[in-house]
């Protein structure tokens, strides 16, 4: 135990042996989850979602059996970007997820909801709760990669969900508009704090092709991503237009079906 401890795990920032196993929600006896990856962003609207999509769509093409757990809780938008609409069933494993046209499994709070249109006003502790009870009690069958949609932001409910699943890392999500220094260094201090390695960063919303002449367009400016990714020793691993493609596939629930490669360097970092 750390000599600064002070034996509130909750309010503590020491890195001590015992704060592993405190809040660690154990995994369904019948499930198998050899890596978990948590994306995360300063806020929400950036294109977490998305990419957390991509990533799956890509690890599963290239034949990794891959899940991903919808974490976001009072926004979740991964079963409609895969186009899932029916609700979870069980077995006598436990809760089974959705599993998308590509067979990705997927358990998200949509699929319990009995009305997917009404909000969760829940607070903190539940919606902890509740992701804690996605890891649990879901029978994830031989996963490979799963894949956390994690709360945005980062306070405490993320912190909550980062100490009660086992990351393997984490892949920071941001847009050229957002205060970007301050979003990576709060990511970097929470990663440091739960003692996760960052895989990198993936810019979304980076720049428009012209349609006409190909040229990129950078609609939010000259992005200052790499300059304090250089800072903090972490790498920009993928850049992501704004696209129509991108909103349409999302909006029709095909994202799997995208037919272009957007997140390679981010599938590399994770495989690598
Ligand atoms: P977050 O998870 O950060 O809240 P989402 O991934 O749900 O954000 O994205 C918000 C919306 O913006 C989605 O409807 C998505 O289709 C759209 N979107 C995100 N990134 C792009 C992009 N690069 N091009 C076009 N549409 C995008």
């Amino acid at each position: 135990m750390s000599e600064n401890c002070t034996h509130d795990c909750s309010s503590c920032g020491e890195t001590c042996s015992e704060r592993e196993n405190d809040f660690r929600a154990p995994l369904n006896q019948y499930s198998s989850v050899k890596k978990v990856i948590g994306i995360v962003s300063g806020k929400g609207g950036v294109g977490k979602s998305l990419v957390t999509s991509l990533l799956a769509s890509e690890m599963q093409k290239k034949r990794h059996k891959t899940a991903i757990l919808d974490a976001d809780i009072t926004g979740p938008s991964i079963p409609k970007a895969f186009g899932i609409t029916e609700k979870a069933t069980g077995c006598e494993f436990g809760i089974l997820p959705a599993v998308s046209k590509g067979g990705i499994d997927i358990m998200s709070i949509n699929l319990l909801l009995e009305d997917d249109t009404e909000p969760v006003v829940w607070r903190g502790p539940v919606i902890a709760g509740t992701v804690k009870q996605f890891w649990s009690d879901v029978f994830w069958n031989d996963e490979e990669y799963m894949f956390v949609d994690m709360p945005p932001g980062t306070g405490d409910v993320p912190l909550t969900v980062f100490q009660s699943l086992p990351v393997d890392g984490i892949i920071i999500v941001t847009s050229p508009q957002e205060l970007v220094s301050m979003i990576v260094s709060k990511a970097v201090k929470m990663a440091k704090l739960m003692d996760i390695p960052i895989l990198g960063l993936v810019e979304n919303m980076s720049y428009i092709n012209c349609p006409d002449c190909g040229k990129q367009i950078k609609i939010f400016g000259e992005s200052h991503v790499e300059e304090i990714a250089k800072e903090y020793n972490i790498k920009v691993l993928d850049k992501i237009p704004i696209d129509p493609d991108i909103a349409s596939a999302c909006d029709k629930g095909e994202i799997e079906y995208l037919d272009k490669t957007l997140v390679p360097n981010a599938v590399d970092a994770i495989l690598n």
